[in-house]
């Protein structure tokens, strides 16, 4: 209801931020269209860290509670998460659990189809009042968690700035650069990843896009969001051997060290693809929708 420049209570901060980075970027961008390779890898590693923590620590292991992580791992990865701007555990988990409780219904965090593109994009992270952690995740309202709400916007705005250490191509390009490049290919999970069109009502809209995985970097399998609502305990979001899926290695490697346990595996490991599943469940649809016009 709110028109696209006005934030929700309490949102503020957010939609500052927002607004910022991006001008931040795009004078960057005139200043310097190139940047040197040692600053690009410093950008694209960050941003790697940034994205395995989204998708391992964040959606695997706490939202979902595929795994178990190591604490110190955990939080080495929630601070990388935060730092790419992804915001602290808590609200994350919170609006994740109602993401997929409520998918595709008017209470669904960041649905497309009853919001729009933008509204799925990017509106919600500044627009959406924000779903209770009391109601979605009590399991994480602990002091261990609730610190990192106090520390995010100084890690925020370290991360903003501190490329500056590298000088001023760094400074753009380690900061807001890669923060604006880091939210938007986060941000096509809840769109694009939600965008199928002509489909019925009632039928999941997730979907599974093969090109947007190299382009998320270390969030690489978040790609497979078709994979991921058919089976959301699931750790493992690639389904076949091509279905590349960065955090899946990243576990098995922590498993493997002993820094990951308890790691819930596939319901069905080869089950119907993507497309398969949804066949089946659009014809369900329709044969209960033709037995209840007879
Ligand atoms: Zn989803
Ligand atoms: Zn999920």
């Amino acid at each position: 209801m709110l028109p696209w420049w006005k934030h929700s209570k309490g949102n503020g901060p957010v939609l500052f931020y927002i607004v910022g980075v991006h001008l931040l970027a795009v004078m960057g961008l005139i200043l310097f269209p190139l940047p040197n390779w040692r600053v690009l890898a410093v950008a694209l590693a960050v941003t790697s860290i940034g994205g395995i923590g989204t998708s391992v620590c964040y959606h695997r292991c706490l939202a979902h509670r595929s795994l178990r992580l190591n604490r110190v791992v955990e939080n080495i990865l929630i601070f990388f998460t935060i730092f790419n701007a992804s915001g602290e555990p808590m609200s994350w988990v919170a609006n994740h659990r109602q993401h997929h409780s409520k998918a595709d219904t008017a209470e669904d965090v960041s649905s497309p189809r009853h919001g729009g593109f933008w509204w799925a994009h990017i509106r919600w992270v500044y627009q959406w009042s924000g779903s209770e952690v009391g109601r979605w995740c009590p399991d994480l309202d602990k002091r261990r968690y609730r610190v990192w709400r106090r520390v995010q916007i100084p890690i925020v705005a370290l991360s903003v700035c501190a490329g500056f250490a590298l000088g001023w191509q760094a400074f753009f390009w380690i900061g807001a650069i890669r923060l604006v490049y880091a939210l938007h290919f986060q941000m096509f999970v809840n769109s694009l990843l939600h965008m199928t069109p002509g489909l019925p009502e009632g039928v999941d809209s997730s979907r599974n896009i093969w090109w947007l995985g190299p382009l998320q970097l270390g969030a690489w399998g978040e790609n497979w969001h078709r994979n991921h609502h058919s089976d959301a305990n699931a750790a493992r979001f690639g389904r076949r051997w091509w279905q590349i899926d960065i955090g899946w290695y990243v576990i098995e490697v922590l498993k493997m060290i002993g820094l990951a346990s308890d790691v819930k595996t596939t319901r069905n490991k080869f089950s119907a693809d993507a497309r398969g599943a949804r066949a089946s469940e659009v014809a369900a649809l329709s044969a209960h929708m033709l037995k209840d016009a007879e």
